[in-house]
């Protein structure tokens, strides 16, 4: 079946992702492994995608292209109108830190540094002077509601705070859009659901998610399914009726560790 980019959920008009053909072969001594099939989509700014898809499926190839931390073997990728096929590694590196958010399943946080440190990370590549830099970093960490644990390290955070942090360093320099991979893997439902509350709240505010998630569960919280087989996009739908991550939570019980005695 031949996924036509013209049917799918996005206005035409103003893609901020536009994906022609895309093909992945990894070269693995003398085996090929195609890990992308020809992949064509588009996405707007403003949308919330979950994309789906048994494990060796390309989840994680196409994301990585997204991101620009591979290239593709064949087709191409138009970025906000820029070409990234074409550009060098350093130039790829720039756009990468400029306009694009990573969050992971491990969260990937420095372990002997804290939540203010960590999201103050990705700052160093840029010009941001030291205070402009501690305050960048306090005002993410107070979007993802962790103000008021700046200075505490990974280890004396549950698995919720450490992704929050995470999404906070993958905030601070501003992108228009965050790319994030099994991001909830790691964590129990309800924080899960917190979790996929602050990425709806994000992107309420303009920022594009692009999410990989095998849980259903956590897909309804997304604006649009992309469903992965083979290397190929198998379908492309509109959730017409996402849930909302704040209604849901409600009606889940509490976890004791997620937050503290105080309560
Ligand atoms: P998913 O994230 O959907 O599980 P991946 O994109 O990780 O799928 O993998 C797609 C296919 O490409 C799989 O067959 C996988 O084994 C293969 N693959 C992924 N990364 C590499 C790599 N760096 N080298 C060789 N093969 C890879
Ligand atoms: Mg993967």
């Amino acid at each position: 079946m031949i996924h036509d980019p013209g049917l799918s959920a996005t206005n035409p008009d103003s893609p901020l992702i536009q994906i022609d053909h895309l093909t992945k072969v990894y070269e693995l001594g003398e085996v090929e492994v195609h890990a992308l099939r020809g992949v064509s989509v588009r996405v707007s700014k403003g949308e919330f995608v979950a994309i789906m898809g048994a494990s060796g499926s390309g989840k994680s190839t196409f994301m990585n292209i997204l991101g620009c931390l591979d290239k593709p073997t064949k087709g191409t990728y138009i970025l906000e109108g820029i070409d990234v096929g074409k550009l060098s590694r350093d130039e790829l590196a720039a756009i990468r830190n400029k306009k694009i958010g990573f969050v992971f399943q491990g969260f990937n946080l420095l372990s002997r540094t804290s939540a203010i440190e960590n999201v103050e990370l990705p700052m160093f590549y840029s010009t941001v002077s030291n205070k402009l830099r501690k305050s960048k970093a306090i005002e993410a960490l107070e979007k993802v509601g962790l103000g008021d644990r700046l200075h505490h390290y990974p280890n004396q955070l549950s698995g919720g705070q450490q992704q929050r942090v995470a999404i906070a360093r993958s905030l601070v320099n501003d992108p228009s859009i965050i790319l994030a991979d099994e991001p909830t893997g790691n964590l129990d439902s309800r924080t899960s659901v917190e979790v996929m509350g602050i990425f709806q709240e994000l992107n309420n505010h303009g920022i594009t998610i692009i999410l990989v998630t095998h849980e259903p569960d956590v897909a309804q919280f997304a604006k649009r399914h992309v469903v992965f087989r083979d290397g190929k996009i198998r379908s492309d739908k509109v959730n017409t009726n996402p849930k909302i991550a704040s209604e849901v939570i409600k009606d889940l019980p509490m976890i004791d560790d997620e937050e503290d005695e105080a309560a």
